[in-house]
């Protein structure tokens, strides 16, 4: 699978090249590309999903399991990390925006947050997304951040009196609702690549909900007792052909400034794991 000479096609392209017919399409390619990239096959590179096919099937069974995680993201993610950084002498300031990043002759001189200005440092890592970067830094100064397009996510939360789903994940076929998390009396369903959806009121959305879950589940109405959706509509930057080709790398001309962030050419879609690989890089780049 050399993915060389999928860089300029969609995942659709590819399929259809490869004769998938669209029942395989729809019931097999499409869960696991929308799932991984959060967008259609027509607007995804055929590259990026070829390269997370080949991270998933292509290097032993431990890459393809499912996890599920016991904790939520801070408990599974941040807690550690904060408490390393305090250990080592690191200090985590919140709740304090960087306005502006300033340069001269292409090095960051200074910061400037809506609290406190900084100059004290050896280098900048910048992990803010791209829209915040343009903002804080003259576009003149960093021509490599590419025109993003996003597409968005929901997540419809139920709660139930009494429930009788059999499994603790499930996974839709040909349904507006992609994935169920099964907490007991709590019900987590996404959407994702939500754009159709992303306008509608809240309670067109529930309707749609509880169509779906009568008709896979056979779950009555009556026993949701309350639900909340929370729209996330710039959730993912979308992998498309032109801007995985634009994606940029993490150094750049202005010396002391290190880019990370999961948009950063990572060869992974806009998720945690890029993220993380972008923040390896960048400590290995100071290092
Ligand atoms: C609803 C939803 C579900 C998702 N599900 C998954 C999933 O299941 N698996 C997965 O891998 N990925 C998922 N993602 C994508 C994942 O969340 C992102 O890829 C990941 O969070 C990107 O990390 P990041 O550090 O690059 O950016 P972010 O997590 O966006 O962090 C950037 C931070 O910068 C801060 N910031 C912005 N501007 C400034 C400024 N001027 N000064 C200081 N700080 C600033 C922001 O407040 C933010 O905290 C999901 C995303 C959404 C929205």
């Amino acid at each position: 699978l050399s993915s060389d000479k999928f860089s300029t096609i969609t995942i659709r392209e590819w399929l259809e090249s490869e004769r998938q017919s669209n029942n395989i399409q729809d019931s097999f390619w499409k869960i696991l590309a929308v799932g991984a990239l959060n967008t259609s096959i027509e607007k995804a590179s055929a590259k990026i999903f070829v390269d997370v096919l080949k991270q998933i099937f292509l290097r032993g069974n431990k890459s393809a399991t499912i996890i599920l995680p016991k904790y939520g993201l801070s408990a599974s993610y941040c807690n550690n990390a904060e408490e390393f950084i305090h250990k080592n002498g690191g200090v985590i300031k919140t709740s304090e925006a960087v306005e502006k990043i300033i340069i001269s002759e292409n090095k960051v001189i200074g910061l400037e947050s809506i609290k406190n200005n900084y100059s004290d440092f050896d280098f900048v890592v910048s992990a803010i997304p791209p829209f915040s970067l343009a903002r804080t830094i003259g576009i003149e100064d960093i021509s490599q951040i590419p025109d993003f397009k996003y597409s968005s996510i929901l997540n419809i939360h139920l709660w139930l009196d009494s429930n009788n789903l059999p499994e603790g994940f499930f996974g839709f076929i040909n349904s507006p609702l992609h994935w169920i998390f099964n907490k007991g009396s709590h019900l987590n369903i996404v959407i994702s690549d939500a754009d159709e959806l992303v306008n509608k009121q809240d309670d067109e959305l529930f309707e749609i909900v509880k169509n779906e879950m009568k008709k896979f589940f056979n779950l009555n109405q009556e026993s949701i007792t309350r639900y909340k959706i929370i729209k996330e509509k710039r959730a993912t930057f979308i992998p498309s052909i032109d801007v995985i080709a634009d994606r940029p790398s993490q150094k750049n001309t202005i010396k002391n400034l290190i880019l990370a962030g999961d948009w950063v050419d990572t060869g992974l879609p806009s998720t945690i794991e890029s993220a993380v690989k972008s923040g390896r890089i960048a400590a290995d780049l100071i290092s």
